[in-house]
């Protein structure tokens, strides 16, 4: 559903990422790991048009992403958790999470879908961000300002925002990243049961007990190229991969 296809980013003299190819099945989670610095979040920033292309192509079915400015990869169905959080921090978690529905072609396309007038689009969309918020145990914050959440609560916000539009293919950048235990025992539950037929899903992850239990498919990166990829026991006993995590 999701394929890099000999994917190329330069910055400058570094190949950041170099001739990059595989693909992202819908109905499972495919890991992409590496040491820092591999290049997955370049990989991500491409894919959700932050980032421009060098050489090659991303396509989601038959579309060509690299061609395509940011809302219309959105609206091919791709969302994107941040690295780093991104949420605005003076408005309501409810709120950010409309934010990611209201540009104008997605409202128009529920109001056409449900055939609705714009104010009752408007109590639909709202209504999908309360259910995504309970779903992601977030329901007694959705008033609070995001900003004032706990570090763990913003991170599961950043989720919610990126499933709200339903997306086909969901990159999510080092979600658990500084998550204590009992915060990525929950993140981990959430992932899985997000896990459809109709969603390909991409976890960026440095933690390995983490990818290692809920990973359909690993591909590791280092020094912006495909290293390996395979299941966790394949990649786990990998020569290559072991090397390029003792070298690091
Ligand atoms: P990872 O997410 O695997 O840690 P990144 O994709 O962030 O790695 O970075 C891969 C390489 O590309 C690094 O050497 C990084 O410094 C470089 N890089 C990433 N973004 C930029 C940028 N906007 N400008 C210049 N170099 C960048
Ligand atoms: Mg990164």
């Amino acid at each position: 559903m999701l394929k890099f296809d000999h994917v190329t980013k330069q910055f400058g003299e570094l190949a950041a990422i170099d001739d990059v190819t595989f693909e992202v099945k819908p109905g499972i989670i495919t890991a992409v790991i590496g040491p820092n610095g591999a290049g997955k979040s370049t990989l991500v920033n491409m894919a959700a048009g932050s980032y421009g292309v060098t050489s090659g192509r991303i396509l989601v079915g038959d579309t060509e992403l690299q061609k395509l400015p940011k809302y219309r990869i959105a609206h091919a169905g791709l969302s994107r958790t941040y690295q780093n959080i991104r949420l605005f921090d003076g408005m309501s978690v409810v709120k950010n999470l409309e934010v990611a529905l209201v540009p104008p072609r997605v409202g128009s396309l529920i109001a056409n879908t449900f055939g609705l007038s714009g104010r009752a689009a408007a109590e639909e969309r709202r209504a999908r961000c309360h259910a995504v918020l309970e779903r992601l145990g977030l329901a007694a914050y959705a008033e609070r300002q995001a900003g004032s959440l706990a570090y763990g609560q913003q991170k599961l916000v950043e989720l919610a925002r990126a499933i709200v539009a339903e997306p086909r293919v969901l990159l999510l950048d080092e979600p658990a990243a500084g998550l204590n235990h009992g915060e990525t025992e929950q993140l981990k539950q959430h992932i899985l049961a997000l896990r459809a037929p109709d969603l390909a899903m991409v976890l960026i992850e440095h933690d390995m007990k983490l990818i290692m239990s809920i990973s359909d498919t690993i591909v590791v990166m280092n020094r912006g190229r495909v290293l390996a990829q395979g299941t966790a026991s394949e990649i786990r006993t990998n020569t290559e991969v072991q090397e390029a995590y003792l070298g690091q």
